[in-house]
């Protein structure tokens, strides 16, 4: 069974809500008690002094502050940190029982050479030889670590470095295109949004990080008739989002272009907008016939939609046309709007075609699920086994808070921030990083150790933003880089300030028209699935009935 962050996100919810009307802790205690006492691998915590650690959650690329509790040395429990700016306290389910998943049956122990094991000498030698014989595609699933660094400079070495981006981020990659900023330097300033209007991004079911959205909506509008931030949600389904929004928009499959395109032309016509867009070409008929409504119904919403500014348009895919409606009513570079949030960020990663692909390196960070785009010999890392792997080598890589590594800034986030998440548990000795891997092919590479360390110089030397930890410190304040390295080593995360508006220049020549593009059919929700739940979340999963089977969800 597959499960996704939508079903985490809705399974989480229903269950804070129906856990106290229902049997199912009563259920649970008796049922963990009996796997503790008939399950072997269930592991015995060792007796020791139990400690709280902070650090990050490393299983998906939100980066979620963890308040981490170690018996002997052992993490036997984790919790939100509450005084974390970003989550503010919220993890999602898989979080909460992370600490189970090293134990997982399912966890990868063993080199596998097309479902026969093998071992790392023999993966070495066979990765060394592809390197020597040809291109090497390296592919990533969460830009902007330190790992990320050593698996970039590897593949501008010996081939290409490619992103297997999320569609929170390639919601932000037609304004690539229209402001020369790459889509991971911006994010969205929903704290300062009055409206948003989202054409079937998930804002309630696991959008963004844990808790950004979800407070923002609780604390400005949820149960409110005339809410200060006011939620507008386009979509085929009565999804959680759509139920909970200010508004929902039932349109057909489909035809978000179309209501894009129709929106814009009659904030042009009627003069609801400073035009800073070109006049697309559908007209106003054709855009009411294909999202199911009136022509009055129609300039209703194109009204109701920019009343209370600023609004700011958020796609669930790379939709240009919907990208668009943030240029047409100037939300690009506005407060409320998309804004840039750093200048420091590597370029973008140009597609870079190869005449043929020797071999392709997939980093851990990469969904399960990720098939590659080329051929060659497929060398896949990963913590635990999600089943039906087509890779021909199956290496086991670190798992749960086993590995130094960074957290970057999360796709949709306004803010930049950085922090370190350090390793808790010592990693068995038969798991290696991919950046480790690589190492051994190529001798010239970094350490994660050193480029923390210069980013920690860097932050120190401009004297920007503020370490949270369990003080908050300006970094004007602190006295060196070290003392700042040393915060974040603690589990402080480092964000930087806020964005000032403007310094986002837009030109939009022409109305993008529907290009087609296959990646329209992504439904985000569904986009990032968990190879393997914690033994506690899949219990409640399969046990309680406090939500919708996914077959179901979109009935
Ligand atoms: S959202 Fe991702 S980073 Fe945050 S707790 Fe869940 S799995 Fe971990």
């Amino acid at each position: 069974m597959k499960f996704t962050r939508r079903d985490l996100f809705v399974w989480g919810a229903g269950a804070a809500a129906g856990l106290a009307f229902t049997p199912v802790p009563w259920k649970l205690l008796d049922d963990v008690s009996i796997w503790s006492q008939n399950w072997p691998w269930i592991p015995q915590p060792a007796r020791g002094p139990v400690e709280v650690k902070q650090s990050f959650c490393t299983l998906c690329p939100k980066g979620c502050a963890m308040k981490v509790r170690v018996a002997g040395g052992w993490p036997v429990g984790v919790a939100g940190v509450n005084t974390n700016p970003i989550t503010g306290g919220a993890l999602c389910p898989l979080g909460f029982g992370a600490h189970q998943l090293n134990w997982h049956p399912r966890r990868l122990r063993s080199v596998r050479h097309n479902t026969t094991d093998s071992s790392w000498t023999e993966a070495q030698a066979a990765f060394a030889k592809a390197v020597g014989e040809g291109p090497v595609v390296v592919v990533d699933g969460y830009p902007g670590r330190a790992a990320s660094s050593v698996l970039r400079a590897f593949a501008e070495k010996h081939g290409s470095y490619q992103i297997a981006s999320n569609p929170e981020s390639r919601a932000l990659r037609p304004y690539e295109q229209w402001t020369g900023v790459p889509a991971h330097e911006l994010g969205y300033d929903l704290e300062n949004a009055r409206t948003i209007l989202s054409f079937g991004a998930p804002l309630l079911d696991g959008w963004g990080t844990p808790g950004r959205f979800t407070r923002l909506w609780a604390e400005r509008a949820a149960g409110v008739a005339d809410p200060q931030l006011r939620l507008i949600q386009v979509e085929d389904s009565l999804s959680r989002t759509a139920a909970r929004a200010w508004r929902w928009v039932h349109i057909p499959t489909g035809s978000e272009s179309a209501l894009a395109g129709g929106l814009a032309r009659v904030l042009i016509e009627e003069h609801l907008v400073a035009a800073r867009g070109p006049m697309p070409s559908i007209t106003l008929t054709e855009a009411a016939n294909a999202a199911g409504m009136n022509e009055g119904g129609f300039r209703e919403l194109a009204r109701a939609i920019v009343e209370k500014p600023p609004v700011l348009a958020i796609a669930n895919d790379d939709s240009p046309e919907i990208a668009a409606l943030n240029v047409l009513w100037g939300a690009m570079g506005a407060r409320g709007g998309v804004v840039r949030r750093s200048k420091r960020s590597e370029a973008a990663v140009p597609e870079r075609s190869l005449p043929s692909v020797r071999a392709v390196l997939i980093d851990a960070s990469v969904p399960w699920d990720y098939a590659p785009r080329t051929g060659g010999e497929v060398f896949r890392f990963a913590a635990w086994d999600g089943g039906d792997s087509k890779a021909d080598w199956l290496l086991p890589a670190p798992g749960f808070l086993e590995e130094l590594t960074v957290m970057p800034t999360e796709a949709t986030s306004a803010i930049e921030t950085y922090a370190v998440a350090t390793p808790l548990v010592k990693p068995p000795s038969e798991v290696h990083s991919a950046a480790d891997f690589v190492g051994t092919v190529d001798a010239t590479l970094t350490t994660a150790e050193k480029i923390i360390h210069s980013r920690c110089e860097e932050l120190f030397r401009v004297r920007k933003g503020t370490a949270y930890g369990n003080d908050t410190t300006s970094v004007a304040k602190l006295e060196s880089a070290q003392k700042l390295e040393e915060l974040l080593w603690k589990g402080a995360i480092w964000t930087g300030d806020p964005p000032s508006p403007g310094g986002l220049r837009c030109e939009l020549k022409n109305w993008p028209e529907a290009a087609g593009d296959a990646h329209r059919a992504v439904d985000w929700a569904n986009a990032w699935s968990a190879p393997v739940l914690p033994p506690l979340a899949t219990k409640l999963y399969r046990e309680s009935s406090l939500r919708e089977a996914p077959e179901r969800r979109n009935a």
